[in-house]
């Protein structure tokens, strides 16, 4: 459903962001990617929707690569869920919800905001299963707390009803417990629909109680690949520890023996 095959990202600045990582997901894999700040994972989530582009290997949605050539075909397939909600907040949340459908639209209606009816009756369907009520319809985003932008956030995602959902950190400015309730209001819903989720996170605890399969990043290589389960306190200590010093240009050091971590599965 979405492949990376050997993709590696190496910033004009020579930065090497990501470094031969392969994976494939398959239709309705729940998948975290994990890892600490400039790990790679937004670099590896970028890349999805074409923000950033591999300079080497590929990536590829539904069997379609992605290109600058496939752009504009692949973003109605792709819901984007983001850390800081990316919401207009002078807007009424409908009109955020309904913002969701515009790779669809033509211009003209996005101007004027005229959305047919039956988006205009999706998004309210929508606000009501992300457990938000008829009265938040015309209230301004910036009236809601962070979890309830979330939902919105999350309700504008689903409006295509897309095959795969990206979310970049989706969690990471809201509480524990508001952060709990989101993931799995965005678990739930994915797996009501089968969309296929790439998540990033932080948070391992988080990690383990909603993925099916967690990635984790380091330096931009998969240093595990497999179930929660799997995912023992060795590793993610290994994850977290502070990078080891190694010379400039030179790849760093591996954060424990392979043969400690479990098997890495490209399924
Ligand atoms: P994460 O999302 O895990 O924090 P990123 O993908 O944002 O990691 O970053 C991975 C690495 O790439 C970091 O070293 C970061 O500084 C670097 N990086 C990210 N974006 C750019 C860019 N536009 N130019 C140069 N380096 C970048």
């Amino acid at each position: 459903m979405l492949s990376f095959e050997s993709v590696g990202m190496r910033y004009a600045n020579g930065t090497v962001a990501l470094d031969s990582v392969s994976l494939a997901l398959p239709r309705g894999q729940f998948c975290v990617v994990l890892g600490s700040s400039g790990a790679g994972k937004s670099t590896l989530l970028r890349m999805v929707n074409g923000l950033v582009r591999p300079t080497s290997g590929r990536v590829s949605v539904q069997g379609v690569p992605v290109s600058p050539a496939s752009l504009a075909r692949l973003r109605p397939r792709i819901g984007m869920v983001h850390q800081q909600f990316n919401l207009v907040t002078r807007a009424s949340v409908a009109a955020n919800v309904l913002s969701g459908a515009l790779p669809v639209l033509p211009a003209w209606r996005a101007l004027l905001m005229r959305y047919p009816r039956e988006l205009r009756e999706r998004a309210c369907a929508l606000l009501e299963e992300v457990g938000l009520q008829p009265e938040h319809l015309h209230r301004r985003v910036s009236e809601l707390s962070g979890g309830q932008q979330q939902r919105v956030g999350l309700a504008r995602a689903f409006m295509l009803n897309p095959p795969l959902l990206l979310a970049d950190e989706p969690v990471a400015s809201l509480d524990p417990r508001i952060s709990a309730q989101v993931l799995a209001l965005m678990r739930q819903q994915a797996g009501e629909r089968g969309t296929t989720v790439l998540c990033s996170l932080h948070q391992v605890e988080l990690a383990r109680a909603y993925a099916d399969r967690i990635v984790a990043l380091r330096h931009g290589r998969v240093m595990f690949d497999g179930p929660p389960a799997d995912f023992g306190p060795a590793a993610a200590a290994a994850l977290y520890a502070a990078a080891p010093a190694s010379p400039a240009g030179a790849p760093p050091a591996p954060a424990m023996p392979a043969h400690s971590l479990a098997p890495v599965e490209q399924g």
